[in-house]
């Protein structure tokens, strides 16, 4: 394993994190704890997890391989996060999350998932950052980092205010032209960079020949590439893998130990590529789970990335087939617009779901 400095906080963090919140099975917990147990014996040290994660599942399963890690010895790290804007109530996420990874105090906390710019300044009115530096200051957080989907330009309105000693951002080889100006702002303070959603959320080993371009060579896997591309970033201290199972884990510490470096050509040829194909394609991170008239809009999001990638499969048969639903639910939608204000990859699902619209008419014509 390789590990890494973390920002300026003297922590060696291994190159690859674990995400916790893809668990294959997560209501068993004692299985999610022998895959974080397994991932710590292969050298991660790193363990990502939420208290929103499987309603406290995921918390609750890296508790459990805390207990086993502590007997075993050798360092590791815990992060968790809180997206609650009032200081009682994120010193109460705090209090719980303390308790379910039966730990005295969290290495890497998080103020989560700003969202904007304006959010930003909601989570400091409402008290929630100063209740992260109260809790620093008592011991019961070891650094603070803040995690968000924000454009560049905007996370680097955050940074500029020298608070945090970390950032964990939405990076990967789809997404990266919309966001490599946060990173390197993050990289240039020496903070600590975790980047989440790797993988594009699956987007990318689900659509391999859509993603060829950015192999390097022809035995290499898409999973294994979209490592090495962000592995190739000297700004990114570690992405951050969902891990599902044991095999998942293995498979990621392969792609490093095989790890050579892209140039920065073949970085730019990837960029262009991705700059004229892959706008904005959705990652199924569900955060515009906010419609209040009850639509599943990365339903059809997820679909609408069809419209984009190679492939055969029909979209009336993607939405009803794999996601139980049909076109005509979007006829509820009375474009209030909340999910495209949530969207992390800033698509403009009103228009999308236009696009969608006339695709299935066309393909059912
Ligand atoms: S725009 Fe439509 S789908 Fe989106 S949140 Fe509003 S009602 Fe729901
Ligand atoms: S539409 Fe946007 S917010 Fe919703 S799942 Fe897709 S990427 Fe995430």
């Amino acid at each position: 394993m390789t590990y890494k400095k973390y920002g300026q906080t003297g922590k060696m963090v291994s190159a690859v994190g674990f995400g916790a919140m893809r668990f294959e099975h997560p209501e068993q917990v004692e299985e999610s704890a022998e895959t974080v147990l397994h991932a710590f014996e292969k050298g991660i040290n790193y363990f990502d997890t939420a208290p929103g994660y499987f309603k406290g599942k995921s918390e609750e399963a890296v508790g459990l391989a805390v207990k086993e890690m502590k007997k075993r010895g050798g360092p590791f790290y815990l992060s968790t996060k809180s997206m609650k804007k009032k200081a009682s109530d994120l010193r109460r996420d705090l209090e719980k999350s303390l308790e379910r990874l039966g730990v005295d105090s969290i290495d890497f906390f998080h103020c989560w998932y700003i969202l904007s710019v304006e959010d930003w300044e909601s989570r400091k009115t409402g008290g929630a950052v100063d209740e992260i530096m109260r809790a620093k200051e008592e011991g019961l957080i070891k650094h603070a980092a803040f995690s968000t989907h924000m454009p560049g330009d905007d996370i680097m309105k955050v940074l500029d205010e020298d608070i945090f000693e970390g950032v964990t951002l939405g990076y990967s080889v789809i997404n990266f032209p919309y966001r490599e100006a946060g990173l390197k702002a993050a990289a240039k303070k020496d903070m600590g960079v975790v980047v989440m959603n790797p993988l594009a959320g699956g987007v990318i080993p689900r659509n391999p020949e859509s993603f060829s371009f950015i192999k390097r060579k022809p035995e290499q896997s898409v999973v294994e590439a979209a490592l090495h591309f962000l592995f190739s970033h000297d700004e990114i201290t570690m992405p951050l893998v969902g891990f599902r199972n044991k095999s998942d884990v293995d498979d990621a510490v392969r792609a490093l130990e095989t790890f050579q470096p892209y140039q920065t050509g073949e970085i730019e040829v990837i960029k262009e590529r991705v700059e004229e194909e892959f706008n904005n394609l959705c990652t199924t991170c569900r955060y515009c789970d906010v419609c209040p008239v009850d639509i599943d809009v990365w339903r059809f999001m997820e679909t609408a990335n069809l419209l984009y990638l190679k492939g055969e499969e029909s979209l009336t048969e993607r939405l009803r087939g794999h996601w139980g639903t049909s076109i005509d639910e979007l006829d509820r939608c009375i474009q209030c617009g909340d999910c495209e204000a949530a969207c992390t990859q800033h698509i403009p699902i009103l228009d999308r779901f236009e696009e969608l619209k006339e695709a299935i008419r066309k393909e059912n014509a």
